[in-house]
């Protein structure tokens, strides 16, 4: 099919790059010319491990091209998919300027025959506005078809999981746009579930509240834990074998954060409080996680008092591992904190460094690798589960670092391990490891 992908953001860089390379002819569009530039040369402007080399392949073969002119991009297009940013507003709600900007921008080039697909999370009636848009400003001889296909892509995973998600949602009203969307996704070979556009928005939201809130309910259970003398790590595992409660999304740590549940949670919220239906659990869910998100700062200050004078390591800053993305990342709250309470500050991330210069506050400083991150530091604070930093051997942290502390905001060691490594360990949700005498 020949398919216009607009936004090459996480979703619409990864789905245009995908639905190349199964065959399809993708032209991407986006508005950011640097972006475009990049691009077009190969290079990706994201970290997604195995991205940049689909990118060139298919760069190669012509079946993807990226430009930032929509009446290029379009001429000739059966499908468009809408892959533009819809962020946070100041009131809660999701931002939707991009995305009708996309939409006026579209208007024009669509023909009787093209069909919208909606890959953006966009809150619920956002594809009938889409459709109501279009046909009042330019598109007056045609229905518009639009169809609502939610991305449930993880970044840091995110080429693997296109080609071998949980499932595919397609939500339409009409049968032939609908079937179309389909055959474009059946060569990735995912169960597909085909619904009304307002349950595809639902799904997609309902989605992220419910991983979110799993996290959520780990992280209390895991403060518990902490008052209890249990041990976290071990009641994720007794719950999770539980087939009806499930494995995944019960490890306890220091708050989810990123592009997409921060700002989900926050519109299906709005909308609840909108429609008159408040959504007490979600508002709790939300509540714990920024109580979590300054435990870390909490357990520094309890083990060494003000942290003025003296300096930290903080290891990883992305909002997880595997991604270069610092949007809502919880390392930001802890560090903004350390620095305002006068700390200093030594950091270490494999791909998000340079991101976080443009977040981080100025005083930070930003190390090549670990062993320079923790030279000096007074403790070292892991924020996010890297590999490399999970593989550091516990000897290198007390060669480096003046005090052999750790504090492990997402459990990378074991308890066994640590326990006679000379480190004193605090993590979350598990008794902390003193040093004797
Ligand atoms: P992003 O911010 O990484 O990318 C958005 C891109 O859209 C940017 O490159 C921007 O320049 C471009 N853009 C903005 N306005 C435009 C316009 N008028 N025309 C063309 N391009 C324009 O966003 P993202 O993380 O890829 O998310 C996109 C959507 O997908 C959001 O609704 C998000 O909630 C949803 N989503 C994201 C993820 C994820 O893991 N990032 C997963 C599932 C769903």
């Amino acid at each position: 099919m020949n398919i216009a992908v607009i936004g090459t953001g996480y979703v619409g860089l990864v789905t245009g790059v995908c639905l190349s390379h199964i065959g399809n002819s993708v032209t991407c569009i986006d508005i950011d010319l640097d972006k475009i530039a990049k691009l077009q040369n190969g290079l990706s402007p994201i970290y997604e491990e195995g991205l940049e080399e689909m990118l060139r392949t298919n760069l190669h073969r012509k079946q993807l091209n990226f430009t930032s002119d929509y009446k290029k991009g379009l001429t000739d297009k059966d499908v468009i998919l809408l892959a533009v940013g819809t962020p946070q507003h100041e009131d809660g709600f999701a931002d939707l300027s991009a995305l009708f900007s996309a939409c006026r921008a579209i208007a024009p080039h669509l023909h009787e025959h093209t069909i919208i697909v909606t890959k953006s999370t966009v809150p619920i009636g956002t594809n009938e506005r889409i459709k109501q848009y279009m046909e009042q400003n330019g598109v007056q001889h045609f229905s518009v078809k639009i169809v609502s296909a939610p991305e449930f892509l993880r970044q840091g995973s995110a080429v693997h999981d296109t080609f071998h998600g949980d499932r595919i949602v397609i939500g339409g009203e009409d049968p032939a746009a609908v079937q179309t969307v389909e055959e474009l996704y059946r060569p990735f070979n995912i169960p597909i579930i085909k619904t009304d556009l307002r349950s595809a928005e639902m799904i997609k939201y309902a989605s992220n509240a419910f991983l979110a809130a799993k996290i959520s309910f780990i992280n209390e259970m895991a403060n518990l834990c902490e008052h209890a003398g249990a041990n976290v790590a071990d009641v994720s595992q007794g719950i999770g074998m539980d087939r009806r409660i499930g494995k995944h999304f019960l490890s306890a740590g220091a708050g989810y954060g990123g592009s997409c549940f921060p700002k989900d949670l926050s519109a299906i919220i709005a909308y609840g409080r909108d429609v008159d239906y408040p959504l007490s659990i979600l508002e709790n869910v939300q509540a714990v996680n920024e109580r979590q998100t300054v435990l870390l700062a909490e357990k520094i200050r309890k083990k060494f008092g003000h942290p003025e004078g003296k300096t930290f390591a903080i290891l990883g800053l992305a909002f997880k591992p595997g991604t270069d993305d610092m949007r809502n990342a919880p390392s930001i709250p802890l560090i903004n904190e350390l620095i305002e309470s006068g700390a200093g500050i030594n950091t270490f991330d494999p791909a998000a460094t340079e991101n976080a210069k443009n977040i981080l506050p100025k005083g930070v400083n930003y190390a090549g690798t670990i062993d320079e991150a923790l030279a000096g530091a007074d403790g070292a604070v892991i924020v996010t589960d890297w590999q490399q930093i999970k593989d550091y051997p516990l000897n290198s942290f007390k060669k480096h670092l003046v005090n052999p502390v750790i504090f492990d905001g997402r459990n990378c060691f074991s308890l066994e391990q640590m326990n006679g490594s000379g480190i004193e360990y605090y993590s979350i949700g598990r008794p902390a490891i003193h040093l004797k005498g």
